[in-house]
């Protein structure tokens, strides 16, 4: 069991991560390799101490440097759940599981809304995760709404198993041929139905579906981590980064604005050392 599962793999995973290293707590880290799609994307940064009007990609490159001399890597796997166990905590990437002792929470934050019908419908033909739902719709009709291309992999595991796919990529170049996948480019506006999912409806048409599956680089934290509490769609935390579940904390954008990289390092390192504490007083506790 690990003492620290850190999740998202920002600025502030990357200073939880550099501060349990120092620590030297047993650390998973799941993310991407490249960290953040928010890191190389800026173009100048002018209010990060130290890196005077650095770029996105060489406060990336900066990142990754600093990564590799301390031996640190991030584990290339998307969470799809994480379970309050009582004593510890399961994280699940699709068919797989981890477990630690305190979780930090450094997801970020989806830019895009919540579409009208989407949370109404999950685990009522909504999903978030191919690997854990995609067998229950073999030979079905579904649409698969795909923000990131990293993820494309995932919509080739849906179209093998369902019968037809109606596939809206949210990125630019899509690179998915398949002739049971139907590409629609409208925009998708809402999921509705009755009991469960029934149609995707997008700006230029609407389609039946028997489900729906929602590809992207983040998903709001309560659907993560059930039993979290949030506070105006962040992750509700004090100011020792400890959200409402014990041994779990939280930090950068996904706890609040100001969105920025400097907050979101110092709250990681918040939250290391929280959970650092975390784990140092349960230790004395199961003497
Ligand atoms: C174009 C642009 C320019 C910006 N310029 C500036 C600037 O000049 N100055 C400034 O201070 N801020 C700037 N920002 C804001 C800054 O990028 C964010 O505040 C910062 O990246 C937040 O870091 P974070 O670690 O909280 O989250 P993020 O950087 O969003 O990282 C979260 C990571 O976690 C991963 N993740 C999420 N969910 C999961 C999961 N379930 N499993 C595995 N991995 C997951 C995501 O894929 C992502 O890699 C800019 C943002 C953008 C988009």
């Amino acid at each position: 069991m690990f003492d620290t599962a850190i999740i998202g793999s920002g600025v502030a995973g990357l200073s939880a991560a550099l501060t349990l290293k120092a620590l030297r707590r047993d650390i998973i880290w799941f993310g991407r390799r490249d960290l953040s799609e928010k890191i190389a994307r800026a173009e100048k940064i002018r209010n990060y101490p130290g890196l005077a009007q650095i770029s996105g990609a060489d406060m990336q490159k900066a990142f990754l440097d600093q990564m590799e001399r301390e031996g640190l890597a991030v584990t290339e796997k998307q969470v799809t759940g994480v379970y309050h166990l009582g004593t510890h905590f399961g994280v699940l990437c699709g068919q797989e599981t981890f477990e630690a002792r305190t979780v930090i929470l450094t997801t970020g934050v989806e830019a895009v809304k919540p579409l009208p019908g989407e949370l109404e419908f999950i685990g009522r033909g909504v999903s978030y995760c191919a690997t854990c739902d995609g067998f229950l719709y073999k030979d079905k009709t579904i649409a698969v709404l795909c923000t990131v291309k990293g993820l494309e992999h995932e919509v080739e595991y849906l179209a093998s198993l369902a019968k037809k796919v109606y596939l809206c990529a949210r990125y630019p170049d899509p690179a998915i041929s398949l002739p049971n996948v139907e590409t629609v480019t409208g925009r998708p506006l809402a999921v509705e139905g009755g009991v469960r999912a029934e149609r995707m409806v997008f700006d230029d048409r609407t389609v039946g579906v028997d489900g729906v599956f929602m590809l992207k680089a983040a998903v709001t934290p309560a659907v993560l981590v059930p039993g979290l509490e949030s506070e105006g769609g962040h992750i509700a935390v004090d100011r020792q980064m400890r959200t409402n579940l014990p041994g779990c904390f939280a930090a950068g954008d996904c706890t609040g604005r100001p969105y920025q990289y400097a907050k979101a390092a110092g709250e990681g390192n918040v939250a290391a050392h929280a959970a650092n504490a975390f784990l140092a007083e349960n230790k004395r506790e199961s003497l």
